[in-house]
């Protein structure tokens, strides 16, 4: 690999960039500050320069150029002043975007309920219940057919522009079975969550206090030493309150850092919960209460949207629109899964977002990449700039706007990771 390499001729570069932000609409070339820093040095031992994050809003400049060396971004700015590199790309007028940060997903998973989904759209209702055939299914799977299953989803979501991706463990509920699928799950991304509190299986029906023993004790112990997260799905029918706080208290004695599934049925406790522990995140939020917007507008946590959840269990999208207006931080992921959204396609998830959550295509592409680095808490993604990690993709469009206005249609023309193209 080329020690540098120039991607020029950039119709619109989205750097979401914390300064210098520069609106789509101003004029393209004088107006952006060519950043001439060092590369980052972020994760490597010597560098000098430290990664500052996304910024709070999208930002984006016209007829651009980027710079990367040694898979990070070293400079951005007007085609017109780019420095000279090793290599050259010309993007001939294609958008270039941060890569899709895809913070909930659940990828380790055995078999496939088609059958339910098409159930469900004739007229029948979900119950979480479903997830039990997932995890009969998963427990009966060898190591090398999960294995290959994550393969696939994960070679998905890498084609479809998503260069980080959270996996969430959850369909074996059983000591063996959790461990089994956060070490496979490490084996494909550093963003692996332990989910045992997925729903109480059925040998655990008649205690379910005697699971949650479980989940906070050996469980924990054995998933552990392969994951960064912990999760809970607090709602009806799951786990309540008290049961959340429970987990995600024992696996912060774990060094893990809780996150929570709060509010896609109904309302409930679980995002005031995550506010009150101080998650990254509180995901699905499709039922909010007064005291939730507020809880998450004046927080941290992020609220993370998953409208492919909505679109296949058709029931009314999130109020995007309410946190947006309220100061909240907004990401958007897939929550791939077999039951309740099996897209592994941030692009649909944008398209959903613009036209039935009334976000902006600007809000959506920033959720989908900044927002997405910030439920992971993660400062070296979602956006484009000196000390930022190359993880990029080309639009064969000349605006991002394009993920939405063209919906369904494969976009995707280059992805890079680390510097590296991978797609
Ligand atoms: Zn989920």
């Amino acid at each position: 690999m080329p020690r540098s390499l120039l991607i020029t001729r950039i119709g619109e570069l989205v750097t979401n960039t914390p300064d210098g932000t520069v609106p789509a609409s101003a004029e393209p070339t004088g107006v952006a500050p060519a950043n001439t820093a060092k590369p980052a040095g972020t994760a490597q031992p010597g560098g000098t320069a430290q990664p500052s994050g996304p910024g709070g809003s999208f930002a984006a400049i016209g007829d651009a150029a980027l710079v990367i060396e040694d898979g990070w971004i070293a400079w951005t700015g007007p085609a017109a002043q780019a420095p000279a590199a090793d290599e050259v790309v010309d993007a001939a007028g294609r958008a270039v975007l941060p890569g899709f940060a895809d913070s909930h997903a659940h990828l380790v998973f055995a078999g496939e309920r088609s059958a339910e989904f098409a159930a469900r759209m004739a007229g029948r209702k979900y119950t979480a219940g479903g997830i039990r055939t997932t995890v009969a299914a998963t427990r009966a799977a060898s190591d090398a057919e999960l294995r290959a299953g994550l393969g696939r989803l994960a070679g998905e979501m890498l084609a479809q522009g998503s260069t980080t991706f959270e996996c969430k463990s959850g369909y074996g509920l059983t000591v063996p079975d959790e461990a089994r699928a956060v070490a496979l799950a490490a084996e494909i991304t550093g963003e692996v969550t332990y989910l045992g509190a997925h729903v109480v299986p059925a040998e655990f029906a008649g205690d379910p206090g005697g699971y949650v023993d479980l989940v906070c004790g050996p469980m924990l112990d054995a998933c552990a030493p392969h994951c960064r997260w912990a999760d809970v799905f607090c709602e009806r029918g799951a786990f309540g309150a008290d049961e959340a706080r429970a987990v995600l208290t024992a696996g912060l004695g774990r060094g893990l850092l809780p996150r929570i599934h709060a509010s896609q049925l109904g309302p409930g406790p679980g995002i005031v919960l995550a506010v009150e522990i101080g998650a990254a995140s509180a995901d699905h939020c499709t039922f909010l209460t007064d005291a939730d917007v507020d809880a998450l507008a004046s927080s941290d946590t992020v609220a993370t949207l998953l409208p492919g959840a909505e679109f296949s269990t058709r029931q009314p999208y999130p109020d995007a629109r309410r946190l947006l207006d309220a100061g909240a931080t907004v990401a958007l992921a897939t929550d791939c899964n077999p039951g309740t959204s099996y897209t592994t396609s941030m692009p649909f998830c944008i398209a959903l977002a613009v036209r039935d959550m009334r976000m902006t295509t600007e809000e959506a592409v920033w959720s989908a990449t900044a927002g997405g680095a910030r439920a992971l808490r993660r400062t070296d993604i979602g956006y484009l700039a000196p000390g930022a990690r190359a993880d990029l993709i080309i639009l064969d469009a000349p605006s991002h706007a394009h993920l939405a206005y063209r919906p369904g249609v494969p976009l995707i023309h280059a992805v890079y990771k680390s510097g590296r193209r991978v797609g």
